[in-house]
């Protein structure tokens, strides 16, 4: 496991969107964020979902949340603005985005691949982050400094059978990442990186893994050290890495 201890403040005041901060990894981080001191943006598809994750926060004493209920399949350009122009009149800025929301589709083959999936898979992993991102950054300029993390897997790094458009989508990840962060070298106060979870024990990996038994893969919160050093200030010199959240340091 990536090592790192968090000081308890570290996130103090920042305000960190997160994206499929419902369940899974999202929910974890989402919720590891607002306990070290962030405001947390959730935004995802299942408005229940984010209201529970909400209450959860607000519960256990963290500062106020606010969620942002947004399918990233189906958004507009307008969607995008609106977001934007809510979070600029409710925040000013943002010094944090984890791009964490992404989709399985189908564990066929390239040539049995249904072309409707793949745009799907495209549109849901790679697109929205590229257009949110794009929309945010103004926002993410005004903060002292800012964090941008991608989630990417094994599969956007070494390509594997049946992984289809969900592998080639997490080659676009790592790509789209390293552009932008090629973009924001010795430029600006913000640096964009990503991390690969590794085998953990939510939906998705449960979906990839019908006979795998769930207790055998570590559960979203042990994750979540990588996700802390990388959105913390502590990390404010590494810019361009894919990390793994499993591996050692
Ligand atoms: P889950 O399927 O458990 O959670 C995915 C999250 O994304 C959910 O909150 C879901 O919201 C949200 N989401 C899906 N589609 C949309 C959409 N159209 N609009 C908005 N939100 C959406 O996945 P994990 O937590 O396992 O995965 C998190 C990230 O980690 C992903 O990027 C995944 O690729 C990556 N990853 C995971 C691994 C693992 O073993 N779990 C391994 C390697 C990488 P809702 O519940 O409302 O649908």
């Amino acid at each position: 496991m990536f090592e790192y201890q968090a000081p308890d403040n570290l996130l103090q005041d920042k305000i960190i969107l997160v994206t499929g901060a419902g369940d899974g990894i999202g929910r974890a981080a989402a919720l590891t964020y607002a306990a070290h001191g962030a405001t947390v943006i959730l935004v995802g598809k299942t408005t229940e979902k984010l209201e529970a994750v909400y209450d959860e926060i607000e519960a256990s004493g963290a500062p106020q949340p606010a969620i942002v209920p947004l399918n990233l399949e189906t958004a507009t350009e307008h969607d995008y603005i609106d977001l934007t122009n809510i979070l600029e009149q409710e925040f000013g800025r943002i010094d944090g985005i984890l791009h964490n929301a992404s989709v399985l589709g189908m564990r066929t083959s390239l040539e049995n691949y249904d072309p409707i999936t793949w745009n799907q898979v495209m549109q849901v992993n790679v697109n929205a982050p590229f257009i949110l991102t794009q929309n945010l950054l103004p926002l993410l300029h005004r903060s002292e400094r800012a964090s941008i993390i991608f989630t990417s897997s094994g599969v956007g790094r070494t390509g594997r059978a049946y992984w289809g458009a969900y592998s080639v989508s997490k080659f676009a990840t790592e790509g789209m990442m390293q552009v932008l962060a090629d973009e924001l070298e010795n430029t600006s106060n913000i640096r964009a990186n990503c991390i690969n979870p590794g085998a953990t024990r939510t939906q998705m990996r449960a979906y990839a893994y019908p006979a795998e038994n769930p207790e055998t893969v570590a559960a979203p919160a042990e994750i979540m050290p990588v996700y802390l050093y990388l959105m913390g200030d502590e990390s404010a010199e590494i810019n361009g890495k894919s990390l793994d959240a499993q591996s050692k340091r």
